[in-house]
């Protein structure tokens, strides 16, 4: 199999999000087949991580991941490019990965390594599971495969999302002055949300962003009892603590704690 081979062979194996088992699998035999020693890194029983090594510690790790977000869209190709889901993002990139890894071994370079994770588009418990792993500590060097317009990138955002609930007391609609609308109370702390000023960093400039991703209603014609909203913030590590400081000031009004992704 050729790199384009490779690359159409990938993306035919659907692996959105939770159901990366198949490709893993995939994966795993094919870099056996290369004699690589492979270890299978669970997240659930049909979940995990697949990690090469040629049996040196690996100092340097090729690194990209192995699920795509939906839908499923089959591989298809013209003369100059491939399609179809995760072609960029980022199973063209694995099959990249696995070609360079092949010829630094021709050439006698021992030392590296393949990690192929779960769960990325999702919370990252893939990257988190393999940071925890003994060889983690071997490797020096890092290549993480995302699509960057063919530029060399050397840092990158964090993500945190965040769940947030407001509670009233349901009514019928033609009677508001009986309940109390969750929605009221949610439109009033999005707007809180929208103007707090997010922190900057000179490397990226306008670092963090936030996106209301998902509002969720039960029933119409009733007053809201409860609301959800959820979003999704991109930040900048270093000044993750300022931001969640930010956020605590109205800890009472957020339902859960906020929950971090490494
Ligand atoms: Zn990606």
């Amino acid at each position: 199999m050729n790199l384009f081979e490779l690359t159409r062979e990938l993306i035919d194996i659907p692996s959105v999000t939770g159901a990366e088992g198949e490709v893993a699998i995939f994966l795993s035999t094919y870099l056996e087949g290369l004699g690589y020693r492979v270890e299978k890194q669970e997240l659930t029983t049909d979940r995990f991580n697949v990690l090469a090594t040629t049996g040196a510690a690996p100092r340097i790790v090729f690194s990209t991941h192995m699920d795509t977000v939906p839908p499923f869209i089959a591989a298809t190709e013209d003369r100059d490019n491939i399609f179809g889901r995760g072609s960029c993002d980022a199973k063209g990139i694995i099959a990249a990965q696995v070609f360079a890894a092949e010829r630094l071994r021709s050439e006698g370079v021992e030392e590296i390594g393949l990690l192929f994770t779960v769960d990325e588009e999702l919370s990252s418990k893939g990257a988190q599971l393999a940071n925890d792993h003994p060889l983690a500590r071997e490797c020096k060097f890092l290549i993480n495969g995302e699509p960057t317009d063919n530029k060399l990138a050397v840092g990158t955002k964090g993500s945190m999302r965040l769940l947030l609930s407001t509670e009233g007391r349901a009514a019928h609609s033609a009677y508001p002055e009986a309940g109390d609308s969750a929605i009221e109370k949610l439109l009033d702390v999005l707007d809180d949300i929208r103007k707090l000023q997010w922190p900057n960093n000179e490397f990226f400039g306008l670092a963090t962003s936030v996106s209301f991703t998902a509002a969720r209603d039960q029933m119409l014609l009733l007053i809201m009892p409860v609301q959800n909203c959820r979003f999704d913030l991109r930040l900048i590590w270093t000044r993750y603590k300022v931001l969640l400081k930010e956020l605590w000031v109205d800890e009472r009004r957020l339902s859960m704690p906020p929950r971090t992704i490494r």
